[in-house]
């Protein structure tokens, strides 16, 4: 019993069934039961047979459409035909029978056209109605101009109890049916409630697994830049000091090597930071040459040393000046040469630097700066190199993708350059095209928008790079100050011997401390023009012993520039140390001409002797 009652209760709560396919089976059912009940009650009080073939066809009706919306499975045909036939048939008919307009029969043509609407779905609805509508006006016009057609019941009370049976059966069929609803209706929100409370957990864990993975990746990346701080610092002085040409090639390949490792490290900090919403694009004034020179010169040995030509061309009148943002722009630009580099084997690389006015910026708002023209950085590498398939090109930007892997598999890389450089290139407003053929080469463009400072214009690249080229690159002191005294605190020995040796050649006095209190405690015997400090340190860490000092009696302990130099490169720490009290920063790995330049900045000018070009000193 309980099986078939389980049977019956699917077609009710199959939920892959329509709501309106599950409310006609819960009204087939009911007539399924209900009509032979009434069949053999009407025949047991004696009622000729005659009067139950209604009950008969009805019960018809019920199988056929029973069958046709869960065996053939069409529910909304058989809607159509279950509404259509009682509502312009078998009603009307009952209607003429059993008492007419002086019977509950007007509240039964009621009842079965409201299930027109909801049995129904589509422009069926419209059109069923519609026949409602005429077999109705019909019906009321025939019965007003032929009464006796119409089968009065037997006298007032008869024609009362029939009104009244009518309402309570029809109400407790609509209130049966808007239970139903109600109650789908509940359970769906119940579970949408459920889902948002799934979702909203979910999202919670996602955005604590991001958070995770952005401290990783900023821990790793200090981690990392430690140790390559202590190998490019030591490198630079096995460079400088040595006069020996295989020791000096074993250098320049660790030199390379640690290039690579830390562009790696930063592609995958800018990745998280692009990935986390966070990159922010920083304009300010610049000088386009100064960027193109940087670029070149970075790609130029790499290129010779594959024999590849690496060729700018520029337009002359193109702007000296731009105001953008000077670091993302080199950054876009050495992308796309290190890729035309690595991905080429022989022939050229060029690239085109060009422009056009541009009268919609996209982000660079010119109401602050009406005056100054707006235009279109245009900036394309061409490579004579491996190119790209036609699948390869469709994935190109996506991150972590490398595409053409079996072709490309002697070259190491990550698959992240592109990305980074094309989200780079959206978030200033800009876009990236390629062009490509396999065996031919690449093609790839970047359109920037950019502001023009001034009038000045920058000429020709090549023939300026040609002027100022510095045939060697042997390193040169760039100031001496022997009476300058300089204090370094860091925990690590090997960061401490890095900097001082780097700092060597300036024959500034340069005292150590291995952590907080040893700096603290170098003060009550000396005073320092410069302190560099490091940040994460065992026991008293950078932030807490540049407070101590800031708090020392001692006036110069107070007053000494502070400069923070710490492996912490993630987005924001810039301004965090600048903001907790820090004059300056610095980030490891550190190289010996910023090292230079940043204690220049700060130590008095009455103790720096600068070096003219005649009495340079060459190490
Ligand atoms: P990576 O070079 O680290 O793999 P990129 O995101 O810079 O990552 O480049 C993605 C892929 O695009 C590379 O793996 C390479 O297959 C292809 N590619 C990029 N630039 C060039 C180019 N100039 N010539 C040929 N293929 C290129």
């Amino acid at each position: 019993m309980s099986k078939k009652f389980n049977i019956i209760k699917k077609y009710i709560t199959n939920e892959d069934l329509a709501v309106s396919h599950r409310l006609m089976n819960i009204i087939l059912l009911m007539g399924l039961f209900i009509s032979p009940v009434c069949l053999i009650f009407d025949l047991a009080i004696g009622s000729a047979i005659r009067s139950a073939i209604p009950l008969i066809f009805l019960f018809l009706l019920f199988v056929v459409s029973f069958v046709l919306a869960n065996v053939v499975k069409k529910a909304n045909f058989a809607g159509i035909v279950l509404t259509v036939v009682s509502t312009n048939c078998l009603v009307p008919y009952l209607y003429f029978r059993d008492g007419g307009r002086y019977s509950g029969m007007p509240m039964w043509l009621l009842l079965s056209s409201v299930f027109v609407w909801l049995l129904i779905k589509g422009w069926a609805v419209i059109a069923v109605y519609v026949s409602n509508i005429i077999v109705y006006a019909g019906i009321f016009y025939y019965e007003y101009t032929h009464p006796e057609t119409v089968t009065r019941l037997a006298d007032g009370q008869a024609e009362s109890i029939d009104i009244v049976c009518g309402i309570y059966v029809i109400v407790l069929i609509l209130g049966i049916i808007f239970k139903f609803q109600s109650k789908l209706y509940e359970k769906k929100k119940a579970e949408l409630e459920e889902k948002e409370n799934e979702l909203m957990e979910i999202n919670e864990k996602l955005k604590k697994a991001n958070e995770a993975k952005s401290v990783f990746l900023a821990s790793m990346s200090h981690e990392i830049r430690t140790p390559i701080n202590a190998i490019v610092g030591m490198n630079e002085m096995v460079l400088r000091e040595s006069d020996d040409d295989n020791v000096i090639s074993y250098a320049s390949n660790i030199e390379s090597a640690s290039g690579t490792l830390l562009s790696l490290v930063n592609d995958i900090l800018d990745f998280t930071k692009i990935d986390s919403g966070l990159m922010e694009i920083i304009p300010d004034d610049y000088e386009l040459y100064s960027v193109l020179n940087d670029c070149y010169t970075l790609l130029e040995l790499r290129a010779a040393g594959k024999g590849l030509s690496l060729e700018l061309v520029n337009a002359p009148d193109i702007p000296a000046n731009l105001y953008g943002d000077e670091i993302r722009i080199r950054q876009i630009i050495t992308n796309l040469l290190t890729n035309a580099v690595k991905y080429t084997d022989n022939g050229s690389i060029t690239m085109t630097v060009g422009f056009t006015e541009n009268d919609t910026p996209l982000y660079l708002s010119n109401e602050d700066a009406p005056n100054e023209r707006l235009i279109d950085l245009r900036v394309s590498v061409k490579d004579t190199g491996r190119g790209i398939s036609e699948t390869g090109l469709k994935s190109l930007f996506n991150s972590f993708t490398r595409v053409d892997e079996k072709k490309n598999k002697n070259i190491e890389g990550t698959g992240l350059g592109l990305a980074i450089t094309k989200q780079l290139t959206e978030l200033m407003g800009g876009r990236i095209d390629v062009t490509s053929q396999e065996g031919v080469g690449s093609e790839f463009t970047v359109v920037i928008p950019q502001r023009a400072v001034g009038n000045a214009t920058m000429g020709d690249f090549s023939e300026r790079f040609r002027r100022k080229k510095n045939a060697g690159r042997k390193y040169k002191v760039s100031f001496v100050a022997p009476e300058a005294r300089i204090l370094v605190v860091d925990d690590l020995e090997v960061n401490l011997k890095v900097v001082t040796m780097l700092l060597k050649n300036t024959e500034a006095k340069i005292d150590t401390a291995t952590g907080g209190e040893a700096c603290l405690k170098a003060y009550e015997s000396n005073d320092y023009d410069v302190v560099l400090l490091d940040h994460m340190m065992p026991e008293m860490d950078g932030m807490e012993t540049l407070k101590q000092l800031k708090k020392s009696k001692k006036y110069m302990a107070k007053r000494t520039p502070v400069v923070a130099l710490t492996a912490n490169a993630t987005l924001g720490a810039e301004k965090i140390y600048l903001d907790t009290g820090f004059d300056d920063y610095l980030t490891k790995p550190v190289k010996g001409e910023e090292l230079e330049a940043m204690i220049l900045k700060y130590i008095p000018e009455e103790l720096v002797k600068k070096l003219s070009q005649g009495d340079e000193n060459e190490e």
